[in-house]
């Protein structure tokens, strides 16, 4: 009989799945079909993907809701509770704190749930360095041209003009950390770019190495079909 702790061990390892890109690539538009498509495929069961909500100090803009896209914190509750050690990874962008709070990445990962960052390339930087490298995959997205990329950030129409000059003057420095990453996926058609994300966490969930409980069921060959029965993964 597959007893509780066979059915742990039965469980996948589960990783992080880092997404970087300069601002407005489209990590949020993909990261969101990538949540939405895991969730359509669950059965109603937990997603296998959660994302993971970071702190920011910047302001709350419309459509943005507390708790969901972010946690909106002021900069004093920021300090606070990175001098308490709260969080995995930290950085400034654009003038404003960002952090990714731990306790729910450690949680989701001892229930073999893959978290997914849309963090920029310091955070990765931080969290390749703490964690179990065989924990963290990290794919970087890159526009297909300047011209296209300024033409995403103008029509999101999100930032007022300084930010938008901010995030515009960013983006040579920000986009050579590709180099860092582990997958590069050009976001030109945005069909084709999911497609390519999807296919490297589906590649990514059957390492070797991330499937638990692989000895037994393959030990399992050995017995007779109706014992075998018995030990399923
Ligand atoms: P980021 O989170 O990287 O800053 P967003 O996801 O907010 O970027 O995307 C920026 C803008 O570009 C949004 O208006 C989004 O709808 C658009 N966008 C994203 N991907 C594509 C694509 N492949 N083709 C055309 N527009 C896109
Ligand atoms: P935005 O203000 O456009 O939502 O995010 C600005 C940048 O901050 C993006 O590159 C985004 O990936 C990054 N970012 C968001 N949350 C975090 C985080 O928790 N840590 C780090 N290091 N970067 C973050």
């Amino acid at each position: 009989m597959i007893n509780n702790n066979a059915r742990q061990n039965s469980l996948r390892q589960g990783f992080l799945f880092i997404i970087s890109s300069s601002s407005g690539t489209g990590k949020t538009t993909l990261a969101r079909r990538l949540l939405a498509s895991e969730q359509e495929s669950s059965n109603d069961k937990t997603p296998s993907l959660r994302m993971s909500v970071s702190c920011t100090t910047r302001p709350q803009l419309a459509g943005e809701v507390d708790g969901e896209d972010y946690h909106f914190i002021d900069e004093e509750t920021f300090h606070e509770r990175k001098q308490r050690g709260e969080f995995l990874e930290w950085a400034e962008v654009f003038g404003n704190f960002y952090a990714t709070p731990h306790a729910p990445v450690s949680a989701a990962l001892a229930e073999g749930i893959d978290v997914l960052f849309d963090i920029d390339w310091q955070g990765a930087e931080q969290i390749y360095e703490q964690m179990a490298s065989e924990l963290v995959v990290r794919v970087f997205l890159l526009p297909p041209s300047r011209a296209e990329l300024e033409r995403r950030l103008v029509t999101r129409r999100r930032d007022g003009s300084s930010e938008l000059d901010l995030r515009l003057e960013r983006v040579a420095e920000e986009i050579k950390h590709y180099v860092e990453y582990d997958y590069v996926v050009i976001n030109d058609d945005l069909e084709r770019a999911f497609t390519s994300l999807r296919s490297i966490l589906q590649a990514e969930r059957c390492k070797r190495e991330r499937r638990n409980g692989l000895e037994e069921f393959v030990s399992s060959f050995a017995l007779s079909t109706s014992d075998s029965s018995l030990l399923k993964l």
